[in-house]
């Protein structure tokens, strides 16, 4: 079925994308909801489960920031919305949760994409910068999955993916954001033994070197060149390249699967090659 976003339409409610004769939760095939589905790895995997046939929410800080990944999937014959929220707040997950299940129906696949970077050496990081990373990754990962399980559960069914990172193992000036990814993959297996008996499972994939705005800024703290960070990147890594969304999409898309069900509390490094 293909959707066509109004052009000018303002949002309403955090909605943007689709028209009104189809807000009916009667919509075949599942529905996703990807967090941090602005840009990068988020958006990838949003444009990745529409083509698998799911209906798609877009969740973003801003709902206007979601328009390109609903247009890239609405004109691709998919079907999404873009909805506005920021992971780490209760209510206003509570609230984006309840319009994708009003919208399109119960969602029955979750990615935790949304992420954040704030580096620093541990003797200039500040409290902030703790608390913010934290925040966006486990706090905003704990509050979506608490918020969707409700209606996974109800359905017997569900796919939760976390993103965690190689980082999770230990990385020089991210000792907040490594907690955090190490947090996602306790997280991950603790959500995989409690909503196991309801028929939803929960799996963790490990990006290594992906390359996205997230590393682009990374390339510009450390004062060189994204081409050059990249390549120097790619000498260290088995496969001899860096990442791209569609590696890690594409791993997400196999765990989203009804097929995948049997594979629960698991982490798959998605990294070009094995990691100590
Ligand atoms: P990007 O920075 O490209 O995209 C992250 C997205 O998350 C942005 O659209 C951002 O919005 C959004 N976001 C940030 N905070 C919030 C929030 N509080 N609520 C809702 N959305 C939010 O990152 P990547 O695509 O590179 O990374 C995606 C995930 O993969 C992250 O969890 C990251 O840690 C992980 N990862 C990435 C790797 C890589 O090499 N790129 C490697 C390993 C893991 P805005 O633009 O408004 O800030």
């Amino acid at each position: 079925m293909s959707e066509t976003p109004h052009p000018g339409q303002e949002p309403q409610d955090g909605i943007r994308g689709l028209p009104a004769e189809d807000t009916a939760p009667d919509n075949p095939g599942r529905v996703a909801i990807v967090t941090g589905a602005a840009r990068g790895i988020g958006a990838g995997t949003a444009r990745r489960l529409a083509a698998d046939g799911m209906a798609v929410a877009v969740l973003d800080l801003d709902a206007g920031s979601c328009d390109a990944t609903v247009e890239a999937i609405t004109s691709a014959g998919g079907r999404a919305i873009a909805v506005g929220a920021d992971v780490s707040e209760d209510d206003q997950v509570e609230a984006a949760v309840a319009t994708v299940a009003e919208v399109f129906g119960p969602p029955a696949v979750l990615v935790n994409n949304a992420g954040v970077l704030r580096d620093n050496l541990l003797f200039k990081m500040s409290g902030d910068d703790w608390d913010t990373v934290l925040n966006v990754h486990l706090r905003g990962s704990f509050l979506m999955t608490r918020s969707v399980q409700k209606h996974m559960v109800e359905q017997r069914y569900g796919r939760i993916i976390n993103l965690s990172s190689s980082s999770a193992l230990g990385n020089r000036g991210q000792a907040n954001y490594s907690a955090a990814k190490a947090g996602m993959q306790g997280l991950t297996k603790t959500l995989a033994i409690e909503l196991g008996p309801f028929g939803i499972t929960a799996n963790a994939v490990a990006p290594g070197f992906i390359a996205t705005d997230m590393t682009a800024a990374t390339a510009a703290r450390l004062g060189i060149t994204f081409q050059d960070f990249q390549a120097s990147a790619a000498s260290q890594i088995p496969a001899r390249r860096v990442g791209e969304v569609d590696d890690v999409a594409h791993a997400i898309s196999f765990l989203a699967s009804e097929g995948a069900g049997y594979i629960s509390g698991q982490v798959i490094y998605v990294a070009g090659g094995p990691l100590c």
